[in-house]
C-alpha cells in the first residue's frame, strides 16, 4: 500500500480504479503573420465560443452545484469581455505581427503571474481562472477536443492540475473523486468540488502515473490517497463511506426543514464543535447553531499557549462564517482527560475533582482575560454566546462574570467594537442542578454537560473503561437533574440546552422534549437523525 497526503477539499471517501490524466500539451505556434486583419479575425471567432462556452458551464454548474457556485463562469465570462486583457491581446497581434494563439497564452500568462504574486490567498487562486479561459480560447484556436479528460468506467481521477471549467464538464457518473498535483484550496476547482460533494486532495505532491489503473481510496477525513489499500483499511473506509452516504440521503430529505414535532414543538438542534475547522460539518449538516465550541482544542492545538489574538481569529473566523447562526463558545475546559505540557499543571491524585476549566481560569486571571478579550472582540463579527464549565457556585459565576465586565471595560477604552452575547452556565455538576434556581437568575441559558454530569453524579469515571459494567447512561438520577435544572432555568426565563452525548441519543429524545429541553447541541453528524426523530413525535399523545 502507498499512502500519500494532500490538502483535503471535503470530508468525504471516494473508492475506486485510478485514471491518470495528462493534459495534451497545447502547441503553440509563434511565427510571424502577415495578415493581421485574419489573425484578429480567429482571435475574436475563439473568444465568442468560449464566452458561449462559459455561459453553457454556467447553465451547467447552475444545474449541479447551485447559484453561487456556477457564478465562477459569469465571471469568466466578464474576464474573457475585460477591456485590459482583449487589448493586451490585440496588441499582440497587431504590434509584434503575432499568431492569435501566441499572444492568447502571452497575455494570460502575465495576468496570471500578476495574481499569482498577490499576497491575498483568494486573489492568487484567481491566476486558475485566468488560466483557465485563456485554455478555452487557444481550444477554440487549436481545434483540441476539451472533452477527453475521461474513461468510460467510474473512477477516482488523478492529474497534475484541473481547471474550474475541466472540473464541471467532468460527467459525475463517472467521476468518484479526484486527486491533483497543483491546485489550491481556495481555488474556484476547490469551491465546484465541494458543492458537487466530490471528494478530492489537492496539493498531492506525490501523485504518480503509475498509478494508473491501481485501486485507491480517497481519505478526506485526514487528507491522504491509499493506492492498493489492505483489506483491512478498505473495510473499515468502505463502512465510513456507506455511513456518510445514508447522512447524504437523510440530507437530501431533511435540508432546511425544521425540528418540529407533529404537534407543533420546536427545539434548536444545534452542533458541537472543536474550532474552525468544523465549520464546513456544522453547514452541510444544516445545524442551527453550535452549541458547544470546545475551546480547549484551540489551546491542545498550539505548542505554546494561543495569544489573544490568534484565539480572536479563531472566534471570529467561526461567529462570521456561521452568522447569523448563534455560536455559543465555551470558555477553557483544561484539565482533567485534558492536558497541556506550556500548562504546567501539577500532577494530581483525582484530576477528575481537581484543578480544571474555571478554577484554572479563575486563579490564572491573565490567562483567562486573554481569552475573554477574544471572545468579546469576536462577539461583533456574529451571534455569540459565552459558557462557563464546570460551575458549582453562585460565587463562581459572579466572579467570571465581571472579570468579563473588566475585559469589557478595557476594551471599551480602547474603542473596540463589541457586539450582542448571551451568557451561560454549564450544568454539570449535582451541586450546580440543586442551585440552579439561584444560577438561573445570574444568566441567560443553561447547557447540560450530561458526560461530566453523570460523572459526578453516578462517581463512575468516565475514563475508565473497567467501569462500563456499572455504568447506566439513562440512570433516574441524571434524568431527574435534567428536569429540575429545565424547571429552574424556565423559572426565571433563562432557556435549557443539553450539550452532553445524551443530547444525541434518540430513545431519550421524546423524554428532553416533554421535559421542556429548548435546545440539544450534537456532534454535526447527529444534526439531522435527531430532526428526523423530532419531526416523528407527537407530544399530544398520551405518554
Ligand atoms: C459534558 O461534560 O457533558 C460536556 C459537554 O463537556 P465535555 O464533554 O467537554 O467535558
Ligand atoms: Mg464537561
Amino acid at each position: 500500500m502507498q499512502v500519500a497526503t494532500g490538502k483535503s477539499i471535503l470530508n468525504g471517501i471516494a473508492i475506486g480504479k485510478i485514471k491518470v490524466y495528462r493534459a495534451p500539451e497545447t502547441v503553440i505556434s509563434d511565427r510571424q503573420i502577415d495578415d493581421v486583419e485574419a489573425e484578429m479575425a480567429r482571435f475574436e471567432e475563439a473568444r465568442q465560443k468560449a464566452i458561449a462556452q462559459q455561459n453553457a458551464l454556467y447553465e451547467k454548474a447552475l444545474a449541479e452545484a447551485g447559484e453561487e457556485t456556477a457564478a465562477v463562469f459569469e465571471v469568466h465570462g466578464m474576464m474573457l469581455d475585460d477591456d485590459d486583457l482583449v487589448d493586451a491581446i490585440r496588441e499582440i497581434i497587431a504590434k509584434q505581427r503575432r499568431t492569435a494563439e501566441y499572444a492568447v497564452r502571452t497575455a494570460c500568462d502575465n495576468q496570471a503571474k500578476i495574481f499569482a504574486e498577490m499576497d491575498d490567498p483568494y486573489m492568487q487562486a484567481r491566476s486558475a481562472d485566468i488560466d483557465d479561459i485563456g485554455q478555452s480560447m487557444l481550444d477554440f484556436l487549436t481545434g483540441a477536443d476539451p472533452n477527453s479528460l475521461q474513461g468510460t468506467e467510474p473512477s477516482i481521477l488523478v492529474a497534475k492540475d484541473l481547471a474550474p471549467s475541466e472540473t464541471v464538464r467532468l460527467d459525475k457518473s463517472l467521476l468518484l473523486g479526484f486527486v491533483t498535483r497543483e491546485g489550491s484550496t481556495n481555488s474556484h476547482t476547490a469551491i465546484l468540488a465541494r458543492s458537487m460533494n466530490i471528494p478530492a486532495l489537492v496539493q498531492c505532491g506525490d501523485v504518480s502515473a503509475d498509478w494508473d489503473g491501481k485501486m485507491a481510496i480517497i481519505d478526506g477525513y485526514n487528507s491522504c490517497i491509499y493506492v492498493d489499500p489492505t483489506d483491512d483499511l478498505f473495510r473499515s473506509l468502505k463502512k465510513k463511506q456507506e455511513e456518510d452516504q445514508a447522512g447524504v440521503a437523510l440530507l437530501q430529505e431533511l435540508k432546511g426543514k425544521d425540528n418540529t414535532t407533529i404537534d407543533g414543538r420546536t427545539v434548536k438542534v444545534y452542533a458541537n464543535i472543536g474550532g474552525p475547522s468544523d465549520i464546513g460539518a456544522v453547514q452541510q449538516n444544516d445545524a442551527g447553531g453550535v452549541g458547544l465550541f470546545r475551546t480547549e482544542f484551540v489551546y491542545l492545538n498550539s505548542r505554546q499557549e494561543p495569544g489573544e489574538e490568534e484565539q480572536f481569529e479563531a472566534y471570529r473566523h467561526v461567529l462570521e462564517s456561521l452568522a447569523p447562526k448563534q455560536v455559543i463558545i465555551r470558555t477553557c475546559d483544561i484539565g482533567a482527560d485534558k492536558t497541556i505540557d506550556y500548562m504546567k499543571l501539577d500532577h494530581e491524585d483525582n484530576p477528575a475533582l481537581g484543578y480544571r476549566a474555571i478554577r484554572i481560569c479563575l486563579t490564572r486571571k491573565e490567562f483567562f482575560k486573554k481569552q475573554l478579550r477574544a471572545l468579546l472582540r469576536a462577539s461583533a463579527y456574529g451571534n455569540m454566546g459565552i459558557m462557563f464549565p464546570m460551575i458549582i457556585s453562585v460565587r463562581e459565576l459572579r466572579e467570571a462574570k465581571e472579570i468579563l465586565a473588566e475585559c469589557r471595560a478595557e476594551l471599551e477604552a480602547e474603542g473596540v467594537k463589541i457586539g450582542q452575547y448571551e451568557i451561560g452556565t454549564m450544568i454539570e455538576t449535582p451541586a450546580a442542578v440543586l442551585i440552579a434556581d439561584d444560577l438561573a437568575k445570574e444568566c441567560d441559558f443553561f447547557s447540560i454537560g450530561t458526560n461530566d454530569l453523570t460523572q459526578y453524579t453516578c462517581a463512575i469515571d468516565r475514563q475508565n473503561a473497567k467501569l462500563e459494567p456499572f455504568s447506566d447512561t439513562h440512570h433516574p438520577a441524571v434524568l431527574r437533574e435534567i428536569q429540575m435544572t429545565v424547571e429552574a432555568g424556565h423559572r426565571h426565563g433563562t432557556w435549557v440546552g443539553i450539550c452532553g452525548e445524551l443530547g444525541a441519543d434518540t430513545t431519550l429524545t421524546e423524554t428532553f422534549l416533554r421535559m421542556g429541553v429548548d435546545e440539544l447541541s450534537v456532534n454535526p453528524k447527529s444534526v439531522l437523525p435527531l430532526r428526523k426523530t423530532i419531526r416523528g413525535l407527537n407530544l399530544s399523545q398520551n405518554e
